[in-house]
């Protein structure tokens, strides 16, 4: 099967760079030219009655659609989970995209925006919500107004929709986790929550609320249309579905790659990337962005997904793929990662806030503490409240184990 789409990223963002809202997003479909495509004719038919909530659901159960911010949760259980609890209701959409190396949202935010309103309206009324606060990150002020436009356009033709309000993210890395960006969206300081009680139980404004990464909703319209099996017919080495990988690093070809689940890293070099850039060898990998720990060139033939990094400690979270090449240092990588950990830290917890400072500083030494970071990467692990002191430890951590060269580390702990 082939891709269905490859985008070149380098022009999206040299295009939301120039700040214009024209040349940011000159491809984007707009909402007549969505509609003369058949746009909105699900929303239409989920609005009137005449497509049934249930089977909208089931048509994500059966495409295994899971959260694609990073959490990878089921999102047919998120909507049942929510729908069942009392209403009032709320929703909120995350497209802070702060993890780096991601850029796969503002892609589709730039190119096809209904697709993902039209998602984020059926998701709206499968599960019954009386409000949608969607948090954007500030530095895509371009597509932020293109986003405003389009809503507006979508309101006047149905009047009768919940509010929808845009909320401005203010560079807070913490602010994409869901519990702080709520906070974030309250009008507070963006601190995690500690949980239980969960998003979908007491979330926003203290109501039960569905909260999804943009790209989630995004492919709403084409699951249900296509059918759950559409989806999961794509695939390979034993995953299924589609993901949007944002390819980066030192490869020929970077950019949004949407393609198999399951497809490693050397097939997607080869496939979809150009190779190599010329002079480069591939060294190592960042499966996950900054926090899904970074794998060696001999790790190219994992399969990539949810799941299927944990036997050697990384995640591929919101599948940002960076690649090195031996003109790279894998423990610098690490230190430029950790030390982003403790800047974006938001000190509610000893481990996280502490840790992260202690382990950047550690981590300077030409010869790396071995057992002290593993210790340390253990504690932050184990006790940080969210996920950035709990992942902080990731690239540390695989530094030890896959590249212990680089840091006067005994010896190599072996693949799994
Ligand atoms: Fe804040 Fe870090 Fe604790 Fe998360 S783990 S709540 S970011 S201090």
């Amino acid at each position: 099967q082939q891709p269905v789409l490859q985008a070149d990223a380098d022009k999206v963002a040299a295009a939301v760079a120039n700040g214009e809202r024209e040349e940011a997003a000159p491809d984007a479909i707009r909402f007549d030219a969505y509609r003369a495509a058949g746009g909105y004719q699900l929303w239409e038919a989920v609005r009137s009655g005449a497509r049934d909530p249930e089977a909208v659901i089931i048509a994500l159960d059966g495409a295994g659609l899971r959260g694609l911010g990073g959490a990878g949760f089921p999102a047919a259980r998120k909507w049942r989970s929510v729908a069942a609890q009392p209403a009032p209701r709320n929703m909120a959409v995350n497209i802070d995209e702060g993890e780096p190396g991601t850029f796969k949202d503002r892609h589709y935010l730039a190119t096809d925006p209904h697709r993902f309103i039209e998602g984020m309206l059926i998701a709206a009324r499968v599960v019954g919500v009386s409000g949608i606060w969607i948090y954007i990150r500030d530095e895509y002020p371009a597509l932020r107004r293109l986003l405003a436009e389009e809503l507006e356009r979508v309101r006047a033709e149905w009047p009768d929709l919940p509010p929808i309000e845009l909320r401005r993210g203010a560079g807070a890395y913490v602010c994409g986790e869901e519990s702080a960006m709520i906070e974030s969206i309250e009008g507070k300081r963006g601190m995690p929550r500690l949980r239980p009680p969960y998003v979908a139980e007491v979330g926003l404004f203290g109501r039960p609320t569905l909260e999804h990464n943009l790209e989630t909703l995004w492919w709403v319209r084409d699951i249900v249309e296509r059918g759950g099996d559409w989806f999961a017919s794509f695939g390979r080495n034993g995953r299924k579905g589609l993901r949007s990988f944002s390819v980066s690093g030192r490869v020929a070809k970077p950019g949004v790659v949407v393609t198999d689940a399951g497809i490693t890293l050397r097939e997607l070099i080869t496939e979809h990337c150009g190779g190599m850039l010329p002079g480069h060898e591939l060294y190592g990998y960042f499966p996950g962005g900054a926090s899904g720990g970074i794998l060696p060139a001999r790790l190219a033939d994992v399969p990539l997904d949810f799941d299927t990094l944990a036997p050697y400690g990384c995640f591929i979270g919101s599948a940002a793929i960076v690649v090195f090449s031996q003109d790279d240092k894998a423990r610098l990588l690490a230190e430029n990662a950790m030390k982003f950990f403790a800047h974006e830290s938001c000190g509610q917890c000893t481990p996280c806030r502490v840790g992260t400072a202690k382990a950047a500083e550690l981590m300077k030494a030409p010869e790396w503490d071995a057992g002290l970071l593993t210790e340390l990467g253990r504690t932050m692990m184990d006790a940080s409240i969210c996920g950035l002191g709990q992942a902080a430890p990731n690239p540390m951590q695989s530094v030890l184990r896959f590249f212990p060269q680089e840091v006067g580390a005994a010896k190599e702990e072996g693949d799994a």
